[in-house]
C-alpha cells in the first residue's frame, strides 16, 4: 500500500509532480510528459503487493481492454507501464477533483444539478453495460470532474475491484460499505446490479449530503446494512416525484426487486433522451417546424404542446453548443419561440378556463353520489383542491402533486367500482383530470426550460456563492 509519505516514483518518460490523491489501492500523481510538457496526465501507481497473485496477469489483460475504451464520461486510460513492484496507469488528468469533494464543499446539490450529473453517469454506465463491463466500486471518490469551470463527470477506477486480495472483513472495510450493495457485503453473491445500488447511494448523497447508511460507528453501520428495513428518504429538501421514485427503486436491498438496467436508462428522471448531444438541436428544430404548422392550422393547443417539447431539446442543445456565436443565434431563436408560446398559452388557458368551469357540475354530482364512500369523497375533494389551485394561477409542482395524488387514489377506486352511473362519471372525471395534469406538467416544464435557456451562459457556471450551481 502506498503511504502518505510516499516520494513520487521515477518514470522514464514523465515528470511527476504533486500527489493528487490516494484511494483504496493506489496513489495518484499529477505528471507531465517529458517530450511534451504541455501534456498533463495523472499517473496512478498500484502496488503489486495489494493485488492477489493470480490477478496480475488478468489485470494486465483487463487494462488492455480499458485502454480501448473511449467515452466522454469515462476517464481515459492513455497507457500503462509496470516494473517489479508497481503498475502505473497513465490517465487523462481531471482538474476538478472528485465528486465527493464537490458535493461536500456545497453541502448538497440542487436536484437540477444532481440530475445533470446523473445523466452523465448513466450515459457512461450504459456504454459499459453494453460492453458487459461492471464497475463494482462506484462511489463519489471514484467519480472525477474534468474541470470546475465546465464540469463533466468522468468515471474512474474501475475494473479493479475483482482483482483485489480475497474478500474478507478487512477488505470490505477498506472498500466502502457505505456505497456497496447489501448483497455484496452480506453474502458475497452479487452481479452487475450492485452498480445500480451504488448509483442510488451517490444520487442520495448528492441530494441529502450524506449516504443512506451514514453511521457513527462500525456496529451501527453493520446493523443498517444487515437490516431489512426499506431505505427511508428524508423529507427535506423537497424533491420531485420522479426523483424520489428513482431513488426508491435504485435503493432496493433485494437485487431482484431493484430497478433493472433497462428500466433505469429509460427512467423519466434519468431522461437520457434530453441529454445535451449533437442531435439535440436537430430534434428541437423539427419539433418547432411541426409547431409552426399546427399554429398555422389554428390548432393552438397542439402548437403549444409542440413548442414546449421543442424547448426541452433546445435547452440541452444550448448546453451542447460551445461556439459563442452559434449559441447566441440559438438563444435568439428560442426567445422568439418562447414569445409565440406565451401568446398561445394565453389562448389555450382561456379555453381551458371554460372547460374547467364546465367540469365543476359533473364533479359536484359525483361528490353527491359519493357521500356514502368517504375515501372516494376525499379523493374528489383533493382533485377539487388541485383544480382550485390551478385556477388561482398556481401552476407549480405542488398543484401537480395534488393532481397526481388524487389521480392515484381515484384510479384505485375505479378498479373496485361496480358498473353503473357512478363508475361512468368517475371514469370521465379521471380522464379530465389526467388531461389537466398532463397540461400542467407541460407548462411547468416549459417554464423551467425557458428559465434555463435564459440563464445558460448569462450566469456564472458554478455560482456557489448563492448556494446554487448552474451548469452550462
Ligand atoms: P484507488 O484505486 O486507490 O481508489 P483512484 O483511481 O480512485 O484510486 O484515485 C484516488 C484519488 O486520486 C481519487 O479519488 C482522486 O481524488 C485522485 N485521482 C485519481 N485519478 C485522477 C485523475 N485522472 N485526475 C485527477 N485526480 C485523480
Ligand atoms: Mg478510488
Amino acid at each position: 500500500m502506498a503511504g502518505a509519505g510516499w516520494a513520487p516514483p521515477q518514470l522514464e518518460d514523465f515528470i511527476l509532480t504533486e500527489r493528487l490523491g490516494s484511494g483504496t489501492y493506489a496513489t495518484v500523481f499529477k505528471a507531465y510528459r517529458k517530450r511534451n510538457v504541455r501534456e498533463v496526465v495523472a499517473i496512478k501507481c498500484v502496488s503489486k503487493k495489494s493485488l492477489n497473485k493470480a490477478s496480475v496477469e488478468n489485470l494486465l489483460t483487463e487494462i488492455e481492454i480499458l485502454k480501448t475504451i473511449r467515452h466522454p464520461h469515462i476517464v481515459e486510460l492513455k497507457d500503462f507501464q509496470w516494473n517489479k513492484e508497481y503498475i502505473y496507469l497513465i490517465m487523462e488528468f481531471c482538474a476538478g477533483g472528485d465528486l465527493s469533494r464537490f458535493i461536500h464543499t456545497r453541502r448538497i446539490l440542487p436536484e437540477k444539478v444532481a440530475r445533470i450529473f446523473l445523466q452523465q453517469l448513466a450515459c457512461a454506465l450504459k456504454f459499459l453495460h453494453e460492453k458487459n463491463i461492471s464497475h463494482l466500486d462506484l462511489k463519489p471518490q471514484n467519480i472525477l470532474l474534468s474541470s470546475l469551470d465546465k464540469p463533466l463527470l468522468k468515471l474512474a477506477d474501475f475494473g479493479f475491484a475483482q482483482h483485489m486480495s480475497p474478500r474478507d472483513e478487512k477488505h470490505v472495510l477498506r472498500g466502502s460499505p457505505l456505497y456497496m450493495a447489501p448483497e455484496m457485503v452480506c453474502n458475497g453473491q452479487y452481479d452487475a446490479r450492485v452498480d445500480l445500488w451504488s448509483m442510488g447511494v451517490i444520487l442520495y448523497e448528492a441530494l441529502f449530503g450524506r449516504p443512506p447508511f451514514a453511521s457513527r460507528s462500525f456496529a451501527e453501520l453493520e446493523e443498517k446494512i444487515r437490516s431489512n428495513h426499506p431505505i427511508e428518504l428524508p423529507r427535506h429538501p423537497r424533491l420531485s416525484q420522479e426523483c424520489l421514485d428513482l431513488l426508491q427503486r435504485l435503493l432496493k436491498r433485494d437485487p431482484q426487486q431493484r430497478i433493472s438496467f433497462k428500466e433505469f436508462f429509460a427512467h423519466p428522471f434519468v431522461d437520457m433522451e434530453h441529454m445535451p448531444s449533437a442531435e439535440s438541436l436537430g430534434k428541437a428544430t423539427s419539433l418547432v417546424m411541426e409547431a409552426v404548422k399546427k399554429d398555422q392550422q389554428g390548432d393552438a393547443s397542439a402548437a403549444l404542446s409542440l413548442y414546449s417539447k421543442a424547448l426541452e431539446y433546445f435547452v440541452p442543445a444550448l448546453r451542447y453548443e460551445t461556439d459563442a456565436r452559434r449559441k447566441e443565434a440559438i438563444r435568439s431563436k428560442v426567445s422568439q419561440y418562447i414569445s409565440r408560446a406565451e401568446q398561445l398559452k394565453g389562448l389555450v388557458s382561456s379555453n381551458n378556463k371554460v372547460l374547467l368551469q364546465q367540469g365543476i357540475p359533473a364533479r359536484d354530482i359525483l361528490k353527491e353520489m359519493s357521500k356514502d364512500k368517504p375515501c372516494l369523497y376525499a379523493a374528489l375533494e383533493l382533485a377539487s383542491a388541485a383544480v382550485a389551485r390551478e385556477e388561482e394561477g398556481k401552476d407549480d409542482y405542488e398543484t401537480l402533486d395534488l393532481y397526481q395524488q388524487s389521480l392515484g387514489d381515484l384510479l384505485r377506486m375505479l378498479a373496485a367500482e361496480p358498473a353503473g352511473r357512478r363508475r361512468e362519471l368517475l371514469h370521465a372525471e379521471i380522464q379530465a383530470l389526467m388531461g389537466r395534469a398532463e397540461y400542467l406538467k407541460e407548462q411547468i416544464k416549459m417554464k423551467e426550460s425557458q428559465w434555463e435557456a435564459e440563464s445558460i451562459g448569462k450566469e456564472g457556471i458554478l455560482d456557489s456563492a448563492r448556494g446554487s450551481c448552474i451548469l452550462q
